[in-house]
């Protein structure tokens, strides 16, 4: 090759400019040059910060840790490529043979999936019980439980867990108390604020909130904890791409505002389902006929959430009817979206159980979980309105 500058591979300069971007620049490098293996020591020895290669992290990662660090009231989160990779960098990263994990009987489907073939596999015994029972809580730690995971608001059934109950009892078992707080996310609750030493999110769902971006996010109270997350995914390769990171900044810059309209569509939805001929009954946290009211007033304040599930009087053919009716919602297995989305757990999420099991969580051939998006509230209830009457009309 040539020795002009011209004609060389790498790098053109950027254009020097005495202004600076308003958007966080996109830095899909891989790989991080120095000047000199002095200047490189000075990096690795952490005289001075800098960059090497991205599966050790990368600009757009760390911006978007930080602010996710920033709602939940944390430092040194760690950003992952899904949820799921979050989830797997808590319990592949920290736990070892012979511990024992207890989690709530109505965790994400995957992290049971995770808790019930891959751990025990590692030689990691565990066990679930239900997180609204404090007592079941109790009789299921061991004297190796190391740790406690459960979801604040329960998929789809929108249950309640007893927060401060399982932290008394994370605290004076002495194991970590580990929080997904993908469902109720900081504008709703700051799990460390309640007693828990990690917190776990899908950015995926509300954060992110366009269905455009997978990723995660964990961190620790403790610092060191969060190093060794910080190792076992760069070991792991559970980073995230540096697009996805931009994209999903992008959508956290709305996310409050999201939050907050979706949420207060939720509950006037709720109400109005109540309402309708059609529906047996409705679940939303925030309403009083809600069996966990009490606490999820005293846990997440006026903000409840962007999920309602309500249950048909019909079964199959007005689920069918239903979602066919529902013009302009996606019927789709997904929450957080800017649209309203519907699922229907006994053909998406639970399908996997029998139907004496959906029973038992109440999830029958009517049951549906909305999750609220940012449609006109007014025009969103017609169509739920038309779609429940197309419900009824169905049924045999
Ligand atoms: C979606 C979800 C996950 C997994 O997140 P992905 O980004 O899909 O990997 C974990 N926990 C909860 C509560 C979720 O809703």
């Amino acid at each position: 090759m040539k020795n002009s500058r011209g004609s060389l591979v790498r790098p053109h300069p950027l254009p020097g400019s005495a202004s600076r971007p308003v958007v966080t620049p996109l830095s899909p490098s891989v790989v991080y040059a120095s000047d000199t293996p002095d200047a490189l020591d000075d990096q690795y020895e952490g005289r001075v910060f800098g960059y090497t290669y991205s599966r050790e992290g990368h600009p757009n990662g760390d911006v978007v840790a930080a602010r996710l660090d920033e709602m939940e009231g944390a430092s040194g989160g760690i950003v992952t490529g899904s949820g799921m990779s979050a989830v797997s960098a808590v319990l592949l990263g920290l736990l070892k043979q012979g511990d024992h994990v207890l989690g709530g009987n109505q965790l994400y489907g995957r992290s049971l999936r995770m808790m019930a073939e891959d751990l025990p596999r590692l030689g990691i015994d565990t066990s679930l019980a239900d997180p609204c029972d404090v007592d079941a809580m109790r009789a299921a730690i061991r004297p190796e439980t190391k740790m406690i995971l459960v979801e604040v608001v329960s998929n789809p059934t929108l249950r309640v867990a007893d927060i401060a109950g399982i932290a008394a009892l994370a605290k004076e078992s002495g194991a970590l108390l580990v929080i997904d707080n993908t469902f109720t996310t900081p504008r709703a609750f700051r799990p460390f604020d309640h007693g828990a030493d990690i917190v776990i999110h899908s950015v995926t769902k509300l954060l992110a909130g366009h269905s455009d971006v997978m990723l995660g996010y964990a961190v620790a109270r403790d610092p060191a904890l969060n190093d060794r997350l910080r190792v076992f995914g760069v070991t792991a390769g559970l980073t995230a791409s540096p697009f996805d990171c931009w994209l999903a900044e992008r959508g956290m810059l709305s996310f409050d505002l999201r939050f907050d309209r979706s949420q207060e569509t939720a509950a006037r939805l709720a109400d109005h389902l109540a309402g309708l001929d059609g529906v047996k009954r409705v679940l939303y946290p925030m309403r009083a006929d809600h069996p966990d009211h009490a606490r999820a007033v005293q846990l997440l304040g006026d903000q409840g959430c962007n999920m309602v599930s309500f249950e048909l009087t019909g079964g199959r053919a007005s689920a069918n009817a239903f979602t066919k009716a529902a013009d302009g919602l996606s019927f789709a297995p997904t929450l957080g979206d800017v649209g309203t989305t519907l699922s229907h757990p006994a053909s998406s999420s639970h399908r996997a159980l029998t139907p004496d099991r959906r029973a038992a969580l109440g999830i029958s051939e009517g049951f549906f979980r909305v999750s609220v998006g940012l449609e006109d509230p007014d025009a969103l209830l017609q169509i739920m309105t038309d779609a429940v009457a197309a419900a009824r009309a169905a049924e045999g």
